[in-house]
């Protein structure tokens, strides 16, 4: 079994509920098991501004399934949650990128673990920290000094 965290994120029709159904069915999956999910957090969007905020939230859990069985089993999930892909960064109802993988490094064409973006942003940051305020990245960096390391913009708890 390996320890996996997920990042949710959603900003089209009702994301809450969006992440709640999502959470509901990963729960019935054999292929994610011990799920345990942070708070939700509304965010501004990265990149173009013309679309809704988001809602965040991270997913821990432990998996049995290899790094891009993984991604595969991600991307399933985004597509049956109705995600079809347009502009980078763009609105999207359900995107789900896979933070970390146990301490693995990986550089694949279709795979960066841990995911680039984790280590700057607050919606990523602050949800993974509540499950695990301990962590430490693979290259020996503690999550606690990530996130001093950041201002906090716009991010609001809301359950
Ligand atoms: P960002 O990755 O900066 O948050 P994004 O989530 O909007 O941007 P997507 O359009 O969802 O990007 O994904 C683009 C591609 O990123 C995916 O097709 C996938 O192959 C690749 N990818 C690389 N590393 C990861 C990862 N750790 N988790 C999810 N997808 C990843
Ligand atoms: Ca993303
Ligand atoms: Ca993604």
């Amino acid at each position: 079994m390996t320890e996996v965290y997920i990042a949710l994120g959603a900003n089209l029709g009702d994301p809450v509920t969006t992440l709640r159904k999502l959470l509901e069915h990963v729960q019935q999956l054999s292929e994610l098991s011990h799920c345990r999910c942070s708070s939700f957090y509304r965010s501004k969007p990265m990149g173009p501004q013309d679309q809704p905020d988001y809602v965040n939230a991270v997913l821990y859990a432990e998996t049995e399934l290899a790094p891009l069985a993984l991604l595969d089993f991600l991307q399933q999930l985004e597509n049956d949650f109705g995600r079809v892909r347009g502009r980078r960064w763009g609105a999207r109802t359900l995107d789900l990128d896979l933070l970390l993988y146990s301490h693995l490094k990986l550089q694949h064409e279709r795979l960066q673990v841990p995911h680039p973006g984790l280590a700057e942003r607050d919606f990523v940051l602050l949800p993974l920290a509540e499950l695990a305020p301990e962590l430490v990245l693979p290259d020996g960096r503690a999550i606690g000094d990530l996130l001093d390391a950041i201002a906090s913009h716009d991010l609001v708890k809301i359950t």
